[in-house]
């Protein structure tokens, strides 16, 4: 019975008690993020998921970025508090994990060896679940010792670029997707691969497919929304598995809504951030 593990995700599939909030929350009670992100010329990728995670409910929000964003982070993202890396360019030293409920890593990162550290000092040091994107994947498949280092329950969210340089290229989708399942019951992570039908691998051997989202995604920043949003539902207290699910469920139905508002053609990123009150307004 092979196809009992096969779901599809759909919007009628999102719990809303998952976003309640109580009368007497105060931030401290809706976790703490932090997001590591951004290099020379990606600070935007920083902005995008820091941001997609306080619009997806975070109660406090630090950006671990070089010095080089300080400015534009601060008077862009006023929400968000900022810790400097002592580098300019690159993000080269983290310290003072054990505060945050979540990290989201790699957006915008760059493939400085010295970021690569960062990775392996912050896979050994934390001990609660990381969502890993971007340029954070890139440095671990240069060095695939790191895979296993990550902290089961992490979240890795590649595009079949990304996926490829990780874990090998595959003849076809559906042979990726088997290797995608072997690899999240194995590693125990669950693994979003992104696409036109993304895929949600959990440790428990299941593969969900998701149902939202549309073609006018295909541009930049995109995955760095996802990133925050996802980062911000763990910080919740809302286990990974279905934080990666619902998000990319939120994700695609933001980007649905943006395209019902701008089109297709003119659809980017700070869309997405624009349509996400709508998706949540609408969850029931
Ligand atoms: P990234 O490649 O990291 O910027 O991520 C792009 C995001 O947009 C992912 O969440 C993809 O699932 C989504 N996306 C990209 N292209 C499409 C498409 N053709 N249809 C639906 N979603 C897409
Ligand atoms: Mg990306």
């Amino acid at each position: 019975e092979e196809s009992a593990n096969y779901f599809l995700f759909e919007k009628s599939d999102i719990d809303c008690s998952l976003f309640d909030r109580n009368k007497f929350d105060h931030k401290g009670k809706n976790g703490r993020v932090l997001i590591v992100a951004g290099s020379l010329g990606k600070m935007g990728a920083a902005y995008l998921s820091a941001k997609a995670a306080l619009k997806s409910g975070a109660g406090l929000l630090t950006v671990h970025i070089p010095r080089v964003g300080y400015v534009p982070m601060q008077t862009s993202l006023p929400e968000a508090m900022v810790s400097l890396d002592p580098e300019h360019d690159f993000v080269s030293k983290i310290d003072k994990v054990d505060e945050f409920d979540v990290v989201g890593i790699g957006p915008g990162l760059g493939m400085n060896p010295k970021t690569g550290e960062v990775l392996k000092q912050l896979f050994t040091s934390f001990n609660r679940p990381l969502v890993i994107d971007a340029d954070a994947l890139n440095l671990i498949a240069l060095d695939k010792e790191l895979l296993n280092l990550i902290p089961r329950g992490s979240v890795l969210t590649p595009h079949v670029g990304e996926f490829n340089r990780l874990f090998g290229k595959c003849d076809d989708g559906l042979e990726r997707i088997e290797k995608v399942k072997l690899i999240a019951v194995e590693k125990q992570l669950v693994i979003v691969l992104k696409g036109a039908h993304t895929v949600v691998a959990t440790p428990d051997g299941e593969i969900h497919f998701n149902s939202t989202g549309n073609s006018g995604m295909a541009t930049a920043g995109c995955g760095d929304v996802l990133t925050g949003i996802i980062s911000a539902f763990i910080a919740r207290g809302i286990d990974s598995s279905t934080s990666a699910r619902v998000g990319v469920c939120i994700h695609g139905w933001a980007g649905d809504i943006a395209e019902n508002t701008v089109g297709k053609t003119a659809l980017m990123a700070s869309d997405l951030l624009c349509a996400l009150p709508q998706a949540f307004c609408n969850v029931k």
